[in-house]
C-alpha cells in the first residue's frame, strides 16, 4: 500500500449468495468498524435484488454499495439484464466489471468489459475491473504479458481523468475460490506489471493513484501479509466477505 498517493480499498463480493433481507443485520455490524477505519473505502457489491435494501441499510454509514455486473447499453431490448443507470439511481455506487465468473460462465470478452467500463463511467459509477490468468497461463510463464493484455484492451479509449475513478483488482482465476492463494510477492509483482502499464499509458502521476486489489482466496489471516506489499492497495473478497467477523478483521489488517 502506498497512501500518500492512493486509497485502499476493501470490496466484498457477495456473489450470488445470501438473501435481501440479510443486508441490514450484516450492514449493522459492519458499520462501525467501516466508520474507525481511516485510511479504507469500505464496499460491499451484493447480488441485484439486494440493492435496493443494502443501499437503504447503508445510508449514513461509510459502507458503499457496489453491484457485481451491468450491461453497457442505457436501456432498450436486452431482457434479464441491468444497465449503469438503473443501478446508479438506485444508489449504487461502485460496480465490478469482468469478474473472471462472468468471463468463464458468461462468455464476457474484453470488448465487452471496456463497453461496460465505459457506461459505468458515464453513470458517474466507479468501476472494479477484474484481470487475471488461469492455472494454464500462469504454468506458460506468460501471466504477466496476459494482465498486460487484458489492462490494455479494457482500457481501450478511457481518458487520463476517468482512470481516476477506476480501481483495478488482480484477480489470478486459480486462487478464486480455490484456497490457493497467491503469495504476496506473486500479487505484488502483478500489481507492479499493472502499474507499469499503466505509467506506460496515462504518465507515472496517474498510474500512482489508482488502487490496485488483490482477490483470490484472501482471508483474515493471509490479509495482513498481502497489505504490506507496495503494489497491493486493498482486496476484493469473496468467501470470507460473508461472514461479518472475517470481513472485519480483514478491514483492521487493511488499516493498520
Ligand atoms: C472474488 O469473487 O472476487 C473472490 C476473490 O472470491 P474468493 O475470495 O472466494 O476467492
Amino acid at each position: 500500500m502506498n497512501r500518500r498517493y492512493r486509497k485502499t480499498v476493501i470490496a466484498a463480493n457477495w456473489k450470488m449468495n445470501k438473501l435481501p433481507g440479510e443486508c441490514k443485520p450484516f450492514i449493522q455490524q459492519l458499520k462501525d468498524k467501516a466508520a474507525e477505519a481511516k485510511w479504507c473505502d469500505v464496499v460491499l457489491c451484493v447480488p441485484f435484488t439486494h440493492i435496493a435494501s443494502a443501499v437503504k441499510a447503508a445510508r449514513g454509514t461509510r459502507i458503499a454499495i457496489g453491484a457485481q455486473n451491468c450491461h453497457y447499453a442505457q436501456n432498450g431490448a436486452f431482457t434479464g439484464e441491468v444497465s449503469c443507470r438503473m443501478l446508479s439511481e438506485l444508489g449504487v455506487k461502485y460496480v465490478i466489471i469482468g469478474h473472471s465468473e462472468r468471463r468463464q460462465y458468461f462468455g464476457e470478452t474484453d470488448t465487452d468489459v471496456n463497453r461496460k467500463l465505459h457506461a459505468a463511467l458515464e453513470e458517474g459509477l466507479r468501476p472494479i475491473v477484474c484481470l487475471g490468468e488461469k492455472l494454464e497461463v500462469k504454468e506458460t510463464g506468460a501471466a504477466l504479458d496476459f494482465i498486460r493484455c487484458q489492462l490494455k484492451a479494457a482500457l481501450k479509449d478511457i481518458t487520463v481523468q476517468q482512470l481516476r475513478k477506476i480501481v483495478i483488482a488482480y484477480e489470478p482465476v486459480w486462487a478464486i475460490g480455490t484456497g490457493k492463494i497467491a503469495t504476496p510477492q506473486q500479487a505484488d509483482e502483478a500489481g507492479e506489471a499493472i502499474r507499469d502499464t499503466l505509467r506506460a499509458l496515462y504518465g507515472a502521476r496517474a498510474a500512482r493513484g489508482v488502487s490496485i486489489l488483490y482477490g483470490g482466496s484472501l482471508n483474515e489471516s493471509t490479509a495482513g501479509g498481502m497489505f504490506s506489499m507496495p503494489d497491493v492497495d486493498g482486496g476484493l473478497i469473496g468467501g470470507a466477505s460473508l461472514e461479518a467477523a472475517s470481513l472485519i478483521s480483514i478491514i483492521d489488517a487493511a488499516d493498520q
